[in-house]
Order: C-alpha cells, then sequence, then structure tokens
C-alpha cells in the first residue's frame, strides 16, 4: 500500500451523490484536485447534488444483473488517482473488486463491511470495550431463541441500509417484536430503547500515515429519527467534560482498530444514568459536523480530503460557537427565506431537484458571533 500523498492537481473519484459528495466536491476543488462522481442516475434520470459541479461525471449502475460494471470500473481506474465515498452503502463486492484491481480506496472495504451492518457495529464495541446499546441479533425469516422481554420495549432495526430513522419499528411487547419482523422481512437488529437523556457525535480522521486527529464533540437533537438540529459547545449538565474524552477516546480506538484513511463519525446516546453508549458509526462526513464548515478551523470535509489523500490532517475543532439546524422537506420552504435577514446565518441549500417530506433538503449554521 502506498504512503506517498496524493497531491492537489490529481483527480478524486466519489461513489455517491448526494448533499455530502457535493460540501466533499467544494473542498477538494478548493484544494485544487479534480474530481470524478459515480452513481446511477434515479428513476427519473435526475442527478443528485454533487455530479452537477463534478469535473468527470460517470452515471452508470454500481451492478445489478443486467449491467456489467468492467467498463465503468476501468474509466475509474484510468482516470482517478484514489476513490473514495460520501455514502457507506455502495456495495462491497464493487468496492473489493477496486481493490482487487490495484485501486486506492479510502475507507477500503474492511471499515465499509463494518459500517454497513449495526450488529457488526456492535460487536466490534464489545470487543474494544465500548459500552453499548443491549442488542440482539434478528436474522430474517427465524426468530432466534432469546430471552426477547429483556430487549424490550426496543426497537427492531434492519440490519443494513437504513437511514434517518428508515427501516426502524418500535416494539414494545413480544407480539409486536414477532409482527414487525415479519413486516421487516430482512436481517435485523433488536435493540432496547435508551431512556435517552442527550445525544452526542464525535468525527475522527486517521491518514494512511497513521496520524490521527479527533474533533471536538457535538450534541444532537432528533426528531422522529432525523437529526434535527445540532450545538456547540455540548450544554454542561456536570459530569459531561469526562463523557465528552470518553467518547473521544473510543473514537480513536475504533480508527485504530479499522485501520481507517479517511474521517468516521460516532454517535453516542447519553443515558439518565449519565452512561455513555455507542450508538452507531459513519465511515464519512456526517451531518452532525455541517458546522464545521464556518465554525471550526478546518471543516470536515476539508478533513476528508486530507484524511483520503495522505495529506497532513487539519483540526476541527471549534472556534465559533454555533447551532445548526437542518432544513427537512415538508416545511423548508418557509424556513430558508428568513434567514437571509440574519448576518450570524449562513445557509446551505443542496439544490435537490425534488422536496419530499423527511429529505433533507439543506442547513442553516448560525455562528454566536457579536452583531
Ligand atoms: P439512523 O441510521 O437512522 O441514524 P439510529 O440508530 O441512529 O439510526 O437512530 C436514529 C435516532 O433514533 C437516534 O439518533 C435516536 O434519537 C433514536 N434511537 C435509535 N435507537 C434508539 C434506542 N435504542 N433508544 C432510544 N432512542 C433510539
Ligand atoms: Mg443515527
Amino acid at each position: 500500500m502506498t504512503h506517498a500523498p496524493v497531491l492537489p492537481g490529481a483527480t478524486i473519484c466519489f461513489l455517491g451523490d448526494g448533499q455530502l459528495g457535493k460540501m466533499s466536491l467544494m473542498a477538494a476543488h478548493q484544494l485544487g484536485y479534480k474530481t470524478i462522481v459515480w452513481y446511477p442516475s434515479d428513476k427519473n434520470g435526475n442527478n443528485g447534488p454533487a455530479m452537477e459541479m463534478a469535473t468527470h461525471r460517470l452515471t452508470a449502475p454500481f451492478y445489478d444483473a443486467t449491467f456489467d460494471s468492467s467498463a465503468a470500473i476501468d474509466e475509474v481506474i484510468r482516470k482517478a488517482d484514489v476513490i473514495t465515498t460520501e455514502w457507506e452503502n455502495v456495495p462491497l463486492s464493487l468496492i473489493r473488486e477496486l481493490e482487487r484491481r490495484g485501486a486506492i480506496v479510502r475507507p477500503s472495504s474492511r471499515v465499509l463491511e463494518v459500517a454497513q451492518s449495526r450488529f457488526r457495529e456492535k460487536m466490534m464495541a464489545g470487543e474494544l470495550d465500548i459500552p453499548t446499546t443491549k442488542t440482539a441479533w434478528v436474522p430474517a425469516n427465524t426468530i432466534v431463541n432469546h430471552d426477547w422481554p429483556e430487549y424490550l420495549p426496543g426497537i427492531l432495526k434492519t440490519d443494513g441500509q437504513g437511514y434517518d430513522g428508515k427501516g426502524q419499528y418500535p416494539v414494545n411487547n413480544v407480539e409486536g417484536f414477532i409482527a414487525a419482523h415479519q413486516k421487516a422481512a430482512v436481517d435485523c437488529v433488536l435493540e432496547k430503547r435508551v431512556d435517552l437523556a442527550f445525544e452526542l457525535s464525535v468525527l475522527v480522521a486517521r491518514n494512511v500515515s497513521g496520524e490521527i486527529s479527533v474533533s471536538d464533540v457535538v450534541e444532537n437533537a432528533h426528531i422522529n429519527g432525523i437529526l434535527d438540529r445540532t450545538v456547540w459547545p455540548v450544554k454542561d449538565r456536570g459530569f459531561t467534560r469526562s463523557k465528552l474524552q470518553e467518547a473521544c477516546d473510543y473514537a480513536m480506538k475504533v480508527a485504530e482498530h479499522l485501520g481507517l484513511e479517511g474521517v468516521l463519525c460516532l454517535e453516542f446516546f447519553v443515558d439518565m444514568e449519565g452512561n455513555l453508549l455507542f450508538n452507531e458509526m459513519a465511515p464519512r462526513p456526517h451531518n452532525s459536523f455541517h458546522g464545521s464548515i464556518e465554525a471550526a478551523h478546518t471543516s470536515q470535509f476539508e478533513q476528508h480530503i486530507r484524511a483520503v489523500c495522505g495529506l497532513p490532517l487539519g483540526y476541527v475543532k471549534f472556534h465559533t460557537p454555533f447551532k445548526m439546524q437542518n432544513l427537512i422537506g415538508g416545511n423548508w420552504e418557509e424556513n430558508w427565506a428568513p434567514v437571509l435577514h440574519d448576518i450570524n446565518a449562513r445557509l446551505h441549500l443542496y439544490g435537490k431537484s425534488e422536496s419530499r417530506p423527511g429529505r433533507k433538503m439543506g442547513h442553516v449554521t448560525t455562528l454566536e458571533l457579536n452583531r
């Protein structure tokens, strides 16, 4: 594996074309890189936010029964110096094929394999002595023998593919669990419901030389399983400071363990007794760190580029307190225009072709600056 940095002027390929890709591309272009976005277009032939600003575009299925991806793979290998993802659910078989053909893919298939399965994430946490939610494996079509009431009331979650609360079924009793499991009809986990005091996240970066950098920890509030807003600094509740350090230590432990090359966000719950519990992770920039664009020394998107290119890492620590508010489809149309009158607000609209309830359409970061 090469340790030579991929220097500005080189080409970075992004698999995925959402808003995380768009903002990563903006950081890449600022640093003088060229970009390729590879993503299948949606059923209406629309492209996502990243595609339109890429230096090169590749619209082709990642793989399916009728599509031979080898021409697309050849093109990406020919044009790109490093390949990264803005989305952890890119087919693992594609990532492995790219690696097999000698492409530099960061993060690697090893990281994505864990991040594509809630259960593998929890098992890894167990191996690393990171406290997590009480979780049982529930394979599709079979209910293995467990003392289920131990996990109830709980949330049945699909093992893979979930985001923004999708693929989750709150269940209160064994009957509800069995009904939800039949409805899900895929491999799932059953997680005991945590009485949440608050939620935290932290972003860790590691590059190919083994340099590691951890961010400040932010506090998140969700509505219906979707991130609504993030604030920094985290509200001081007396015991908070030691929890923030614990979260950073766990993030660094996971990055080392996985040999991460890229950025990785870890989400945590804090329960009413003050216990920090690992929830899940994402090996990419994360919605809860959008405030880093304006409020941190280095944005998470630039950190992503630095990490995957093997450059010295930046510093995702905040110089200015902020609040980040998501603009979610359903009522975002009314919510963005007033922001233009606030001189401390920084508005981001992703330019998605269609607004749907629950879809992330943009965000606003409001800096706590003197007016
Ligand atoms: P997603 O991949 O959709 O982000 P999460 O597992 O992070 O899935 O769940 C989304 C949100 O739902 C969490 O941030 C939290 O607010 C709530 N939630 C998820 N699991 C639990 C749980 N076991 N107990 C309490 N709340 C939960
Ligand atoms: Mg989550």
